[in-house]
């Protein structure tokens, strides 16, 4: 059986490789002082980027690929060199640097003929070393011709997740380090595949799914956090997992029909098992942090005290922290009342947004604005702001905001920075 195994996996091993070419493509100014650096591949890939500093590099592991032609290109200020080289199945980019840069983690772009990866840099003298934003993935759950479910008096499911993914996106994006990216943007059907196979292609540090549930008893409610298993521990999120797929037929016939240059979840998970491990091991703290929020809010009952496990296969990448927030039950009364209201939805996103920011404490990522920003947060004031709603966004009170600010009796105006410690 061993054998029959390691057999297949590598048959898996020389299918993926086969046509998976990387080459470069170009590098050009984009403005605002920013160079773009394009590779070409013929199938979305598991990349590996982090930066390095003296000398000052950026690196990219391009898995299961290989390079036709040795890359060495040089270009313009603060760029020394691109170069590339490959070991066994891996491709190894180099980024060469005169100094340290602002820079965006790579992401991937499916087009007609192959996936382009593109990384950008970006100049800027006040910054010591390199670094780049915490990118995360809000998936607000149903969309479009799948409302999800659906309670008495008509609340959909669909429109609570969006509702509350725009709160947390309204967070991230204002707070400096972290860059939220919405796997659907308004009501609109996105097949499950394609939600996961989005997250690795923006290249997402976590992902987190949003939900709101419905169950036969009214008397069921609170809100419960899941994350991925291949064997779902819980027979509770087994029911809900077989539900979601019986109510959505159309989701049930893409099961296993990925687009032949998408990444190949399932086969990566024999192949980089040690990855597969600490992010099932990731997603738990990362689900405990947020569950501890929850916890904490007082409109919020909580359904289960720990988190859960479910085969919900947007949960699946190998490397890529995921967890499945379900807010509420909209068939129980009380629940439906508090995400129907925005302070309801704020509370849930305020939750998970706390959850992140603790789970990255505990897990910096290196070369992000997080690890030199350990106790507080910089908020950037928007127009129509008023402080008493920053506070509860960040679960501080007007006072410590004002404190920490100098704001007594002050006016605060729109692109004012804010130093919030939570
Ligand atoms: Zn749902």
């Amino acid at each position: 059986m061993k054998i029959i195994n390691k057999l297949l996996m590598g048959l898996l091993l020389i299918s993926s490789i086969e046509g998976n070419e990387l080459v470069l493509k170009e590098i050009k100014d984009v403005g605002d002082n920013s160079i773009r650096i394009t590779f070409k591949l013929d199938k979305v890939s598991y990349l590996n980027s982090y930066a390095l500093n003296n000398p000052s590099r950026i690196v990219i592991e391009v898995n299961q690929s290989e390079l036709e032609n040795i890359i060495d290109e040089p270009y313009n200020y603060p760029i020394k060199k691109v170069r590339a080289s490959s070991k066994g199945d891996v491709s190894t980019i180099v980024v060469d640097l005169y100094e340290s840069v602002y820079w965006k983690k790579p992401w991937q772009v499916q087009t007609k003929d192959g996936v382009l990866v593109n990384l950008e840099i970006k100049k800027d003298r006040n910054i010591k070393q390199n670094i780049r934003d915490i990118i995360v993935a809000i998936d607000a759950g149903h969309g479009g011709k799948d409302p999800g479910a659906v309670s008495k008096n008509n609340l959909l499911e669909k429109d609570i997740t969006l509702l509350i993914a725009r709160e947390l996106e309204r967070t991230l994006r204002d707070t400096k380090g972290y860059r939220p990216v919405m796997i659907r943007k308004d009501d609109s059907f996105i097949d499950l595949n394609d939600r996961y196979q989005d997250a690795r292609k923006v290249g997402a540090d976590i992902f987190v799914s949003i939900h709101a549930d419905a169950f036969r008893l009214a008397s069921v409610k609170g809100a419960s956090v899941f994350i991925w298993s291949e064997e779902a521990s819980s027979i509770t999120a087994k029911n809900l997992s077989k539900k979601e797929l019986k109510n959505n037929p159309s989701i049930k016939s893409k099961i296993g029909k990925l687009d032949v240059d998408d990444f190949d979840e399932d086969a990566a998970r024999t192949l980089y098992q040690l990855v597969y491990e600490a992010k099932i091991k990731n997603s738990k703290i990362l689900g405990d942090k947020v569950l501890e929020q929850l916890k904490r809010d007082p409109f919020t009952k909580i359904h289960k005290k720990q988190v859960e496990y479910a085969d919900f296969r947007v949960l699946k990448s190998i490397d890529i922290p995921s967890i499945l927030v379900e807010s509420g039950f909209i068939s129980n009364p009380d629940d439906a009342r508090r995400l129907k209201g925005k302070a309801g939805r704020r509370m849930i996103s305020r939750s998970i947004f706390l959850g992140i920011h603790n789970y990255f404490k505990e897990k910096p990522k290196p070369n992000t604005f997080m690890e030199s920003m350990p106790d507080h947060v910089i908020y950037e004031i928007q127009k129509g702001d008023v402080l008493s709603e920053i506070a509860i966004r960040f679960g501080v009170t007007v006072e410590d905001i004002s404190n920490n600010n100098n704001l007594k009796n002050k006016p605060i105006y729109p692109g004012q920075l804010l130093k919030i410690y939570i």
